[in-house]
């Protein structure tokens, strides 16, 4: 499938922009985990979605460089004001709804692809973390944080808006394949 029609389908999932990236753009650094690991979303240690779960650095850097294309897609979310927490939390599940369209409309046309998404996972009640592995491995999305990655980076490089102004918020995540 052409680049295109990956956009294409990227947005008629829902997400407000797309656009492409050289992997050899993709920098992974240690300080965002170690920003992950001061724990302030409260979600390291949490889920499969974000570190440690996420495996090493390395392992990371490895999984996303097996591919050759790199989009990245956001979803901009309008707020009532700058602390309106409700709306945040509700452009978060968005974010993820838009992404679960995403993987059941691109998993008919690619038989390998990574697609990472925002930060921690909701999919279950209590996560199985860290006794027992993911329930469903295939809906899992690793975050681009957990990463390394620096989104206003990867936003920059990709041609997509990084911040859309006051009473926003805007999610991010990246299909490779
Ligand atoms: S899908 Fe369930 S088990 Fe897997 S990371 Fe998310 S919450 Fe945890």
């Amino acid at each position: 499938m052409k680049h295109c029609e990956m956009q294409a389908l990227v947005l008629a999932s829902g997400f407000t922009e797309v656009g492409a990236l050289s992997k050899n753009a993709l920098r992974f650094y240690p300080e965002v985990r170690a920003m992950c690991a001061q724990n302030t979303c409260r979600a390291y240690g949490k889920t499969w979605a974000c570190p440690p779960g996420v495996g090493t650095l390395e392992e990371c850097r490895e999984r996303m460089l097996q591919y050759d294309t790199v989009l990245l897609f956001s979803l901009k979310c309008e707020l009532e004001d700058s602390y309106d927490y409700e709306g945040m939390m509700a452009g978060r599940l968005a974010f993820k709804a838009a992404t679960d369209r995403l993987n059941e409309a691109v998993r008919g046309h690619l038989s390998r692809y990574l697609l990472l998404g925002n930060e921690s996972c909701e999919r279950c009640e209590t996560c199985t973390y860290p006794d027992a592995p993911c329930r469903f491995p295939e809906l899992l999305r690793h975050s681009l944080e957990s990463y390394g990655l620096v989104v206003s980076e990867l936003a920059e490089a990709a041609g997509v808006i990084y911040y859309h102004g006051e009473a926003t918020v805007t999610y991010f995540g990246a299909l490779l394949f």
